[in-house]
C-alpha cells in the first residue's frame, strides 16, 4: 500500500511516498511540487531512522515510570501550584519547528489564552525570526512573496548566507538542473566560506563576515546610479524609498569602498552588481548567514530593498526568498508560536487583534503583552522568574547560545517538563517530568514549508509503547487544569479546522494569513488534503503561488516599505582569536536524534570537526587530522582538525549537531555569546570568538 507524507527535516518540505506496513520503503513523491520525486541523502535514509531502539516508551515523573493519568496529573497539579503561588507568567513553554501545526496551535492556545502566560517561544527564534521581522517591516505581514516554481523561471540565483547544497539540497538540485539545461543562467554565492554550494557557481563572493548589509546597500546605491530603478513600481506601490536610498548611499560610497569594506576584489563586486541589474529574473535566496546576526533583520530588509527598487516582488522568476530551516518553521509562525505573536499572524500591537483572538477562543486569560523571546526566556529561568518550563521536541542545551548557562538554569528550575521521542538528550537529563511523544511516521497533521505550502504528515506506523501525540498530551493537561470545554478535539482535523477558522475570523482581507477556504474540510478531506500554498480563500480558492504581484501589501497604506538600514555588525576580533562560524553538515539534522540512528549518514562526517585555513593552523600549532580544543570565557569544545583553503584566514567553522550524548565536549553553542538582534530577538549564532590549541 502506498501512502504519502512529508519529510521531517528541512524547510524544503519534500513529499515522500511510503510503501509497506512495518518495514517502510521511502521514496520521493513525484506529485509533490516541492521535490517532484527527488529526495536528498537525509530524506532517502528515513527508513533507517525508525524502530523502537532508544525510544522513550512511557512517561516518567521524578525518574519513576508512571501511567499517563499519573503523568498528566503531575504536570497539571505542579503547574497549577506554581501558578497559584507565583502567577501565570511564572510558567513557560519552549516549542519547536519540528512540531506539527496542530500541536503548536493547542500549545499556544493553552498558554496565551487559558493559563494566561505570554511566555511561549520556539526554536524557530534561532532560525527565522529576523526574516519574520524583516517581512513584517517591508510587507506589513510575514509573507513569502514567491514560490519554488520561480526557480525554473529565474535566470540568476543569488545565494546569500545559504549553503543550499547541504542545507536545502533538493532546491539546490533544482537550480543545478536549470543551470545544466541552460548554462547561460548565473549562480552567485555570497558566503565567507567556499561551501559545497560554490561548485558550479559563476561567482563566489567570499566576503568578510557581517558585511552583507554593506554589500546590499552598495547594490541599492548602484541600481540608482545606473538608472535601473523601477520608478513606476516605487511610486505606485512603495514608501520610504528616498530615506532608504540616502542611507544606503551614505554607507556604501563607491564600488571600491564597498569592496574594501567587504574585503572583496572590486571586480567581483562590480560583476555581482551588473548581474543583478542586467537580469530581471533574479532570485535572491537567503538563510541563516543572514538571519543569525545582531543586524539580521536589517540584512533581510537590505535584500528586500533591492528587489523593491527594481519592482521584482511577487513576479514570476524573481524576488527575495527566505529559506526556512525547519520542516514547520512557517507553521509555527502561522499559529503564533513566537513570543511576540498572538495567533494566526496577529500580534499584540493591535488591541482589536487581542480582542478578536480572545473572543474566538472564549479565552478567560488572554495575554495582552508579548512574552520573552528565547534568550530572554532562558535568562528568566536563570533568574528564577520562570519557575516551570515545558520543552517540546527540542534540545536547547545543545542549540541555545551560552548553552552551559541554559544547562545551569534548567538544573536549578523547580519544574522542567520535556516531551521528546528518545530516552536520552542533554535536556531530558535536566527534566523532572518526561513525556513520550510520537515522532515522524507516527504523527498526523500538517507542516508549512518555505514557500507557504501546507502539506500533510501522515501516520505510517503505529505509536510505540505509550507514546502520544503532542496535541493529545497538551489537551489532556488543559482538561486537567479545568479547560476541557475548549480542548476537546476529535483529532488533528478538528484542530486544523479551528486554526483555519481563526485565520478567517473577522478577516476582511486585511490579514494575509487566511485559510478560510480550508476551515470546513471534513475529516476525510483533511486526510486527503493535497499540498496547497496559503492563503486559501475567496480570492485564492486554490492557494496563491505569489503574493504582492498586484502591488498590494499588508501595511496600513497598502504599500511595501523600504527600510533605511546601515547598522553594521561591530565587534573587533580579539588578538589570538578566530571568528567562529557554525552550521549544518550535509547528512545530519539538528542534534542527531533521528539522523544519528542511520549508519549511512554517519559516514559523511563521523565526529565534530573544526575547519580552518592552513595559515591559522600553523599559527596555533594544529595539524590536519589532529585534535583541537576551542575555548573562550563561556566554554570549550573539542574537534578534529580539517585544514581547508575554503575557509578564510582568521575564521573557522564547526558543525552544530554533536551533543554530549554523541561526543564529549561536542556542543559548539557553549562557545556562542547570547547576543541578539534587537528587532527580532534572534541570537547571533555566527559571531563567537574563540582561541584554539592542539589537544
Ligand atoms: Fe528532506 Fe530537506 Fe532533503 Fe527534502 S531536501 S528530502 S525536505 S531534508
Amino acid at each position: 500500500m502506498q501512502r504519502l507524507s512529508t519529510c521531517p527535516y528541512c524547510g524544503v518540505g519534500c513529499g515522500i511516498r511510503s510503501e509497506g506496513q512495518t518495514d517502510l520503503q521511502i521514496s520521493g513523491d513525484s506529485g509533490h511540487p516541492a521535490n517532484f520525486g527527488r529526495l536528498c541523502v537525509k530524506g532517502s535514509a528515513l527508513a533507517q531512522t525508525l524502530g523502537e531502539q532508544g525510544r522513550l516508551l512511557a512517561p516518567k515523573v521524578d525518574g519513576q515510570t508512571v501511567s499517563w493519568p499519573e503523568a498528566i496529573d503531575a504536570v497539571s497539579s505542579r503547574l497549577s501550584a506554581i501558578i497559584a503561588e507565583h502567577g501565570p507568567a511564572s510558567v513557560a513553554m519552549y516549542l519547536s519547528g519540528q512540531l506539527l501545526t496542530e500541536d503548536y496551535y493547542v500549545a499556544n492556545k493553552l498558554m496565551k489564552g487559558f493559563i494566561g502566560s505570554p511566555h511561549v517561544d520556539t526554536n524557530s527564534r534561532l532560525c527565522m525570526a529576523s526574516t519574520v521581522a524583516g517581512h513584517k517591516r517591508a510587507f506589513g505581514a510575514d509573507i513569502v512573496p514567491g514560490c519554488y516554481a520561480d526557480i525554473e523561471l529565474a535566470r540568476c540565483y543569488i545565494l546569500v548566507g545559504a549553503n543550499m547544497a547541504w542545507n536545502h539540497p533538493v532546491l539546490f538540485q533544482r537550480i543545478q538542473a536549470c543551470k545544466q539545461q541552460d548554462p547561460g543562467r548565473t549562480i552567485i554565492v555570497i558566503d565567507p566560506r567556499r561551501s559545497a554550494s560554490c561548485e558550479g557557481a559563476d561567482l563566489h563572493l567570499a566576503l568578510k563576515p557581517g558585511t552583507d548589509l554593506l554589500l546590499f546597500n552598495g547594490l541599492l546605491s548602484f541600481i540608482a546610479a545606473e538608472q535601473q530603478l523601477d520608478q513606476n513600481f516605487i511610486n505606485a506601490h512603495t514608501e520610504g524609498f528616498s530615506e532608504a536610498l540616502l542611507s544606503a548611499q551614505q554607507q556604501a560610497g563607491t564600488i571600491e569602498q564597498v569592496a574594501m569594506g567587504c574585503d572583496l576584489p572590486p571586480a567581483q563586486v562590480d560583476a555581482f552588481y551588473r548581474c543583478f541589474v542586467d537580469e530581471p529574473l533574479t532570485l535572491t535566496l537567503f538563510s541563516q548567514g543572514v538571519n543569525q546576526a545582531q543586524n539580521g533583520t536589517d540584512k533581510v530588509n537590505a535584500i528586500i530593498n533591492c528587489h523593491l527598487a527594481t519592482g521584482r516582488i511577487g513576479k514570476a522568476g524573481c524576488g527575495p526568498f527566505s529559506l526556512t530551516g525547519q520542516p514547520n518553521a512557517m507553521g509555527g509562525r502561522e499559529v503564533g508560536g513566537l513570543a511576540n505573536q498572538l495567533a494566526a499572524h496577529m500580534d499584540y500591537s493591535q488591541n482589536a487583534d487581542i480582542e478578536l483572538v480572545r473572543q474566538f477562543w472564549q479565552a478567560p486569560n488572554i495575554c495582552r503583552q508579548p512574552g520573552y523571546k528565547a534568550v530572554d526566556l532562558f535568562e528568566a529561568v536563570e533568574r528564577g522568574e520562570i519557575k516551570a518550563i515545558w520543552i517540546m521536541a527540542t534540545n536547547p542545551l545543545v542549540s541555545m547560545p551560552e548553552a552551559n548557562r541554559v544547562k545551569a538554569a534548567l538544573e536549578a528550575c523547580p519544574l522542567v517538563i520535556v516531551s521528546d521521542i528518545v530516552t536520552h538528550t542533554d535536556t531530558i537529563a535536566c527534566a523532572d517530568i518526561v513525556l513520550p511523544a510520537t515522532g515522524w511516521s507516527e504523527k498526523d497533521g500538517t507542516v508549512t514549508n518555505s514557500e507557504r505550502r501546507i502539506s500533510r504528515q501522515r501516520t505510517l506506523l503505529p505509536a510505540p509503547g505509550l507514546a502520544r501525540h503532542d496535541w493529545q498530551m497538551i489537551c489532556d493537561v488543559a482538561k486537567a487544569m479545568g479547560f476541557a470545554e475548549h480542548f476537546t478535539y476529535a483529532g488533528p482535523a478538528a484542530i486544523f479546522a479551528e486554526h483555519a477558522a481563526l485565520s478567517a475570523y473577522q478577516n476582511t482581507g486585511q490579514r494575509a494569513f487566511d485559510l478560510s477556504g480550508l476551515m470546513h474540510l471534513t475529516a476525510q478531506q483533511y486526510q486527503d488534503l493535497a499540498p496547497v500554498q496559503w492563503p486559501v480563500n475567496h480570492k485564492y480558492p486554490k492557494g496563491a503561488s505569489r503574493l504582492g504581484a498586484d502591488g498590494q501589501f499588508y501595511t496600513p497604506s497598502g504599500k511595501a516599505r523600504f527600510i533605511a538600514v546601515s547598522q553594521q555588525q561591530s565587534a573587533e576580533l580579539a588578538r589570538d582569536h578566530l571568528l567562529l562560524n557554525t552550521g549544518r553538515v550535509r547528512d545530519q539534522w539538528h542534534s542527531m536524534t533521528r539522523t544519528g540512528r542511520a549508519a549511512s549518514l554517519l559516514q559523511h562526517r563521523a565526529e565534530p570537526f573544526l575547519e580552518l585555513h592552513p595559515l591559522d593552523a600553523q599559527q596555533f600549532g594544529l595539524t590536519d587530522g589532529g585534535l583541537a580544543r576551542l575555548s573562550n570565557s563561556l566554554g570549550q569544545m573539542d574537534a578534529r582538525v580539517r585544514l581547508t583553503e575554503a575557509q578564510r584566514s582568521g575564521e573557522c567553522f564547526v558543525p552544530i549537531h554533536w551533543t554530549d550524548q554523541f561526543s564529549s565536549k561536542g556542543r559548539c553553542d557553549v562557545l556562542v555569546p547570547a547576543l541578539v538582534d534587537p528587532v527580532s530577538g534572534q541570537p547571533a549564532l555566527k559571531q563567537a570568538q574563540v582561541q584554539i590549541q592542539p589537544l
